[in-house]
């Protein structure tokens, strides 16, 4: 095969500059997988490509012999590191140490042959210089470890091809296109032997023979699909990565509400694991039919709840995002499910320290009195009476001096469970100072309020209250007032009349319940004043 020997050295020095390009490329990009035996293969197929355009430019036996020798530092290798390229590229992790060394066995004896060539026949057989129509050019027999050589390259290269062609059909979608592009590669070497051997070139005089080149454009094939098509598949594997990494649920419906993807924590939800890409929801599944209004309706969130196999209950809050894209305005939801339950069960806590007062349970004084404001509001509506009972311990201050003020504060609980017991669902009481207690009684007129206090009075007076291995007892005094719906008054001043009610009982001996109004309960003169 004839060929100009200054255009072959041309391509033949672009071909190691690109080779060369690329072994460098390979090494700033270490952390792509297979980057390394990429790195050594490019730098096999440079000093290749050098040499070779160097050899032919050479004038006499010896000289082609030193250049040969350099030649084949890359020449022996390409071979066995295509296959290790693509054995690591396949496998995603480098071959095993004894196996590399193994596969290099062939391409050492071979260096080692054509070292110590010509001083023996094994590798080029009567090596000489013949004349072609424009140029001279090295030419030989084959020796038998030329032979050995030859077969083993083409070996391992088809080997390379057919575990990468495998590969190829495999791959799962996402990395489809990388897989094809690198087998593509694979396949330059072994099409470029088929047209040689075939003679299927058009037999120009001059004429490059592809064999030679095949390498550095299958390293370019491997770069591209290393670097180019392995971001793309970098982006939406890094996504997926995020998106089963958080504890937020999230699910892909198309507009035909097939289901397309869903991630980890979406598959944990109770009834997820019935669900199946490309299929609708299932109808009658929890899960779905809890999600249905984000689907179906125009609805754009809701709240909802799922029980778990360990019966705890998980709120979620789930939010639909339409999908649109530049083709289509509407092309399908995706739904954000967001575990709720600890943010539910803070706030629940929140309000429950607001509203409640921490030595006994009861609702403290603020929320007293916001429920008071709803109760007076209802109340006037409604036009019904609302009953109001101030409660204030008798000589607390000595309990305390007596007792300590640990058991002033055990008390207080004992008084505070025992007036909570003695009061209706939908009253409502509340710790109104230090030790003094008010109850609202919704549709509770004068009579029935100050019935409740006088019972309430009598309990607390026959309470047993243990303090240490002593019991103590205690009496309260209690102001009474109602309000009547037809009266304009605020809830301020209906409690500062209830107080002065209070102060009655206090300054009428206290133990005893008081009331500034005169009412129809003459018939409890020792109770009401
Ligand atoms: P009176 O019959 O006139 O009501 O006499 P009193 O001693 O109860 O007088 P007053 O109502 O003015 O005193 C309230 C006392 O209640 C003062 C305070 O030491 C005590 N006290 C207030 N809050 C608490 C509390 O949370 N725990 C305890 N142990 N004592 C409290
Ligand atoms: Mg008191
Ligand atoms: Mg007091």
């Amino acid at each position: 095969m004839s060929q100009s020997p200054t255009l072959l050295s041309i391509f033949l020095g672009l071909s190691a500059l690109l080779s060369l390009y690329l072994a460098a490329w390979a090494h700033f990009h270490s952390r792509i997988p297979a980057a390394r035996e990429f790195f050594f293969m490019m730098l096999g197929v440079a000093i290749y490509s050098l040499g070779f355009s160097i050899e032919i430019s050479r004038a006499t036996l010896e000289e082609v012999f030193q250049v040969i020798r350099f030649e084949y530092i890359g020449l022996a290798f390409i071979p066995t590191l295509v296959l290790l390229f693509a054995l690591h590229f396949i496998r995603r992790k480098p071959l095993p140490k004894a196996l590399t060394a193994f596969l290099l066995v062939i391409p050492i004896i071979t260096l080692v042959m054509v070292f110590t060539s010509p001083s023996h026949q094994l590798y080029y057989a009567n090596p000489r210089f013949a004349h072609t129509e424009s140029f001279l050019v090295f030419t030989f027999e084959p020796g038998p470890w030329y032979k050995i050589n030859s077969v083993w390259t083409e070996l391992i290269v088809i080997s390379a091809f057919f575990l990468l062609l495998a590969n190829a059909i495999r791959a799962p979608f996402k990395q489809k296109r990388q897989a094809i592009a690198i087998a593509a590669g694979a396949f330059l070497p072994i099409i470029s032997s088929i047209f040689y051997f075939l003679d299927l070139l058009p037999n120009q005089p001059g004429k490059i023979d592809v064999r030679y080149f095949s390498p550095a454009v299958m390293g370019l094939f491997f770069a591209f699909a290393l670097f180019k098509l392995g971001l793309f598949e970098l982006v939406p594997a890094a996504r997926e990565l995020a998106l089963d990494s958080i504890r937020d649920g999230f699910l892909v419906l198309d507009r035909h509400r097939n289901l397309q993807d869903l991630n980890r924590a979406a598959l944990r939800l109770p009834g997820a694991m019935d669900f199946s890409i490309g299929t609708p929801l299932p109808e009658g599944n929890p899960l779905a039919e809890q999600l249905k209004p984000l689907l179906v309706e125009d609805v754009g969130e809701l709240e909802f709840s799922a029980e778990f196999p360990d019966h705890s209950i998980h709120f979620y809050h789930a939010q639909a995002y339409p999908i649109q894209t530049t083709t289509r305005r509407n092309n399908g939801t995706a739904i954000l499910i967001n575990d709720v339950t600890e943010t539910i069960r803070l706030v629940k806590k929140l309000n429950q320290q607001a509203s409640t007062d921490e030595l006994t349970g009861i609702f403290n004084r603020r929320y007293l009195i916001q429920l008071g404001i709803h109760e007076l509001k209802r109340a006037r509506r409604d036009e019904l009476p609302l009953g109001i009972i101030m409660m204030d311990l008798d000589h607390f201050k000595h309990i305390n001096d007596s007792y300590r003020h640990l058991a002033g504060d055990e008390a207080l609980c004992s008084v505070a469970k025992c007036f909570l017991s003695g009061l209706r669902d939908g009253d409502i009481l509340g710790r109104y100072g230090g030790e003094e207690f008010v109850a609202l009684l919704p549709n509770a007129d004068l009579p029935a309020v100050i019935q409740i206090a006088e019972r309430l009075r009598q309990q607390i007076e026959n309470l047993s209250i243990p303090v240490g291995d002593k019991q103590i007892s205690i009496t309260a005094s209690f102001g009474v007032h109602v309000f009547n719906a037809n009266q304009d008054i605020s809830l301020d001043e209906l409690l500062n009349i209830t107080d002065q009610a209070l102060y009655k009982a206090k300054s009428g001996g206290r133990n005893q319940v008081a009331s500034l109004t005169q009412t129809a309960c003459d018939d409890e003169p020792e109770a009401v004043q």
